[in-house]
């Protein structure tokens, strides 16, 4: 049996009188603010942000089909990762599910908060083992999805069934959801125990603005936006942001990009010292070298930089490439057939 959110959250966090900031407190029209101890001298940043970033909510509402009012932003995703780990698990007392290997931040973000780290190892395919989830109890899931770093998304219906049996929150990281065949957001009416991560730093092309958006129930939101400080996402971020939002051009980089990891997947395949390219729905691959330490000191040496994933389970001899533009990667694939 499934347990509300209320009864999910912990106590102290339920029960928390939120920090009223200044612009949250008065919601009329003024003119003069003489609130919030800002400089009255005109920079571009000389008032604090809108707290709670109703203009770009609004816009990302209308563009992912939900209520602005289950949508939570964030410093990018990662914080938000922090702020959901804080709500819902005591300390010494409560646990968090990885399924391994997987991003590394859930494990930091619960180690920062002294909570308990499950690991429940992904299966060959890299697909959960949903068994084991729904035996173990633990307060909340984190499913990458596209997983990082083995680019799959899971199948949803492992995901579903998941969400049918688990006691606590599914959280499902979409960070590359823009490259994958389908996303959850739409499903967290369905679900209450649905919690869909996605972030501004992959296929929107926005990593250095740090903005993530976390999407779930109405109760969910508020439980984070009593939690988060008051001024979280900066005045830039939010105006870059709404830009962004209101061009709404990424489908084209997206289809860009995926042709180019459709040809350096090709390209690849064709080395004699590549054993194995995993699926990928993300912006990245994962591949399997004959030696994979030579192969990644020798492009370094070149000052081309990808990711060892040699140590992170079932990935031996792995490395996790992005896909650059057509230069970048043309000169990868030539640095790679010198070595072979
Ligand atoms: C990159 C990434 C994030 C997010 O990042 P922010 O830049 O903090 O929004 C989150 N989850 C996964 C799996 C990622 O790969």
């Amino acid at each position: 049996m499934k347990k509300a959110i209320e009864d999910l959250v912990r106590v102290n966090i339920k029960n928390i009188k939120p920090y009223g900031s200044a612009r949250e407190e008065f919601t009329g029209e003024a003119d003069i603010f003489l609130d919030a101890n800002e400089s009255p001298f005109p920079t571009e940043f000389n008032r604090y942000p809108d707290p709670i970033q109703q203009k770009v909510k609004d816009k990302l509402a209308e563009i992912k089909g939900v209520k602005a009012s289950q949508i939570f932003l964030s410093n990018g995703s990662d914080e938000a990762i922090d702020w959901l780990v804080r709500a819902f698990c005591e300390p010494k007392e409560d646990a968090i599910i990885i399924c391994t290997p997987t991003f590394g931040m859930y494990e930091v973000v619960a180690n920062i908060n002294n909570v308990e780290i499950i690991q429940i190892a992904l299966d060959k395919n890299f697909e959960p083992n949903v068994k084991e989830i729904l035996e173990t109890k633990a307060k909340l899931v984190f499913l990458c999805s596209p997983n990082n770093p083995t680019g799959n998304q899971i199948k949803k219906e492992t995901i579903i069934e998941i969400l049918n049996d688990f006691e606590g929150l599914v959280i499902v990281d979409e960070a590359y959801v823009d490259f994958a065949p389908y996303s959850l957001v739409s499903e967290i009416n369905n679900y209450p125990n649905l919690v869909v991560l996605q972030t501004f730093s992959k296929a929107w092309g926005l990593a250095g603005l740090r903005l993530g958006a976390t999407y779930g129930t109405e109760k969910l939101i508020e439980y984070l936006s009593k939690l988060k400080m008051p001024y979280n996402v900066g005045t830039n971020t939010q105006k870059m942001a709404l830009e962004q939002l209101n061009k709404n051009t990424i489908q084209e980089t997206v289809n860009q990009l995926l042709l180019e990891r459709k040809r350096l997947e090709k390209e690849l395949l064709e080395l004699k010292n590549v054993v194995e390219i995993f699926h990928s729905d993300a912006n990245f691959l994962l591949v399997r070298f004959i030696k994979a330490k030579e192969i990644y000191n020798a492009l370094a040496q070149k000052g081309i930089l990808i990711r060892d994933q040699s140590n992170k389970p079932n990935c031996e001899n792995c490395l996790r490439i992005t896909v650059g533009t057509e230069a970048e990667n043309s000169t990868l694939i030539l640095e790679l057939k010198k070595l072979v």
